[in-house]
């Protein structure tokens, strides 16, 4: 979003300048370098030069170089990298001048820049770029303003209300915990910046590594990877690192309860392993007997067993313990999906359950803010005899003895949201993470108890209880009433919510997080939302509404079509937007009405402008 909001505001003329600029003063380098009798290559540049022999050798440069406080790049035969960008300026050539033993104050180095003649028409791109007219709009502050605070008001989100998205931990991205991250120690550290430079992260890793090895049991921390499937990816070639260091690596075999993520089989396959499926039970529990029949079948290649836990059934596995002793026992590795730890955190360590190695989503229970995808950050955290394996980076101390190749770019993921979850577990301290947690359990045990009389709840554990979410039974309203669980997802919109997870991990139902975020009134509100849409449900199922024309058939409902001089439907339009009473105080309006969502996801259609204005572009 900010790579694209910064071509928007600039639109191609800005950025144009913005190269011309840069490219401007790096020739002005260039010339100055030359003069001094440095040696530079004539191949073309643009934001980049490779300084070889002159006055200086690379030693000296390095030295003033860093008494100036900048950083160049180091190519072993001794030439010397300089790189400039946006932010460059006159100063800053003068001070680069100095560092290759110029006398900055005997040269004119505006006058430079101003006769340099920069022959790049070789090199010129000459057809035109960013054509769309959103990069033509918006080159005031006010009018970018407007429109993002446009764009921003279709969404609904946090902001608005409860976002209870099972699986995803849509929480408080509280903004104490926010705010470091526009800190310029933080946000303008070049993630390969020589070590000595960047001790506040050096302790920030430190200290977040100590406690999330605290929080999980198993203290060998990598902050390599960048989401949560990146660490499952991770956490599974460690796993095939440690088995083929002990000469067994014929171990390939991966099984999988049907329950997990989609993620969990597409990493392992990934990760070089074949999947075997797990079947669950009744209650979405493993099944005991089938997981034996797989261990017994796959003892000699078994790798691992990937497990989510609590289950992605939203319950406290009854026996998790058994299962990953009869894991070890066949020779495996178990593999904890930390995605649910929100229900965990400071109640149980995943070591005590026995396992091996697990991903945390530092987006999701660690507040990182994850709408729209990211960025996220998924932390591995592995017992002692799996450290020697953790992942290593060419450019940086990290990792394991062992270790297996880097699995992102950058050596500490993306270090530079990590702030927020430190911020979290210190300001929470060990009794408000616990306390989190069995908030989080508790609300969700209050929402299935008062949903329950109105919608069946899937899975629950031996003593009638949810975990940290739980799973609302909406098939049987397709007999009765031809409801799908979409119509009541869309309808949600029109109560001025989001809608839970849909369809997943079983088809037909809604999953429903709340987290520790909300309060009661709000947990109310939403359940009161589900439950009037229950009681719209009756109208049809006593035959009071016409099953194809119902408030949940059409919705969500925007202000065009309710406001629109034609309303033929069999309910009022009052009925259509304004359902529930809150709504008169707040009222959230969907931009666009229902979509047919699977078809659309098959036909992309480009948002572009129509081919004509391609013909008459120049
Ligand atoms: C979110 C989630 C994942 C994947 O995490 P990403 O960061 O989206 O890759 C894996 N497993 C479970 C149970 C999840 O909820």
């Amino acid at each position: 979003m900010i790579a694209s909001m910064y071509a928007v505001y600039h639109g191609p003329e800005g950025l144009v300048r913005i190269a011309r600029r840069v490219r401007g003063w790096t020739g002005v380098l260039r010339q100055l370098l030359v003069g001094l009798g440095y040696e530079l290559g004539d191949e073309p540049f643009f934001d980049t030069l490779r300084v070889g022999r002159g006055p200086l050798a690379q030693d000296e440069i390095f030295s003033r170089a860093e008494l100036a406080g900048i950083n160049l790049r180091r190519y072993e035969q001794g030439d010397v990298g300089v790189s400039l960008g946006e932010p460059v300026g006159v100063d800053d050539i003068a001070e680069l001048y100095g560092v290759f033993g110029g006398q900055p104050d005997g040269v004119d180095i505006v006058s430079a820049a101003a006769e340099m003649v920069v022959d790049d028409a070789a090199m010129r791109r000459e057809e035109p770029l960013l054509t769309h007219p959103v990069f033509h709009r918006y080159r005031s502050e006010t009018e970018m303003m407007r429109y993002l605070e446009r764009l921003s008001s279709r969404d609904l989100t946090l902001a608005t209300s409860m976002i209870p998205l099972g699986s995803c931990t849509m929480k408080l991205n509280a903004a104490a915990e926010m705010f470091p991250i526009t800190w310029p120690e933080f946000a303008a550290v070049h993630p390969f910046a020589p070590v000595q430079q960047a001790d506040g992260y050096r302790v920030l890793f430190e200290r977040l590594c100590g406690w999330l090895g605290e929080i999980t049991g198993l203290p060998a921390v990598s902050l390599m990877p960048n989401a949560g499937a990146q660490g499952e990816y991770s956490g599974l070639l460690v796993i095939r690192a440690y088995h083929e260091a002990r000469g067994q690596q014929q171990r390939d075999v991966c099984l999988i309860p049907e329950s997990a993520h989609g993620t969990n089989p597409a990493s392992a396959v990934m990760a070089g392993l074949s999947v075997a499926v797990v079947r669950c039970d009744a209650e979405g529990n493993i099944d005991h007997a089938d997981l034996a029949s797989k261990l017994e079948r796959y003892r000699e290649r078994l790798a691992a067993l990937m497990v989510t836990y609590p289950s992605t059934h939203g319950v406290f596995e009854q026996g998790i313990e058994e299962i990953c002793r009869s894991v070890h026992e066949a020779g495996g590795q178990v593999y904890l999906d930390g995605a649910n730890m929100n229900a965990m955190v400071g109640l149980v360590r995943p070591s005590e359950l026995g396992v091996d190695v697990c991903h945390l989503n530092l987006h999701k229970t660690f507040c990182i803010p994850h709408g729209g995808g990211g960025p996220g950050m998924g932390p591995i955290c592995a017992a002692e005899h799996l450290a020697p394996y953790l992942p290593r980076h060419p450019l940086a101390d990290v990792g394991g003895r062992d270790g297996i190749g880097p699995v992102s770019g950058a050596p500490f993921g993306s270090p530079n949201i990590l702030p927020i979850s430190y911020a979290y577990i210190a300001m929470m301290g060990a009794e408000g993470l616990q306390r989190a947690s069995e908030t989080a359990i508790l609300a969700a045990n209050y929402v299935a108890r008062r949903l329950e009389p109105h919608y069946p709840v899937l899975y629950k554990g031996k003593h009638g209880l949810v975990a940290h979410e739980c799973i609302v039974d909406l098939r049987p309203l397709r007999a009765s009433a031809g409801i799908e669980v979409e119509d009541v997802a869309k309808r949600l919109m029109d109560y001025g919510f989001h809608a839970p997870t849909m369809s997943w991990p079983v088809a037909g139902t809604l999953m429903i997080e709340p987290t520790e975020s909300e309060g009661k009134t709000e947990l109310d509100r939403f359940c009161d939302a589900m439950i009037a849409i229950r009681e719209e449900i009756r109208e049809i199922e006593r035959g009071l509404m016409p099953r194809d024309d119902n408030p949940l058939k059409n919705a969500p409902h925007t202000a065009a079509r309710v406001t629109s001089s034609e309303w033929n439907h069999p309910y009022s339009r009052e009925k259509a937007a304004f359902p529930a009473p809150w709504l008169g105080q707040q009222k959230y309006w969907p931009s666009v009405s229902r979509l047919d969502n699977a078809y659309g996801d098959r036909h992309l259609v480009c948002a572009c402008p129509p081919l004509e204005a391609y013909c008459d572009a120049p």
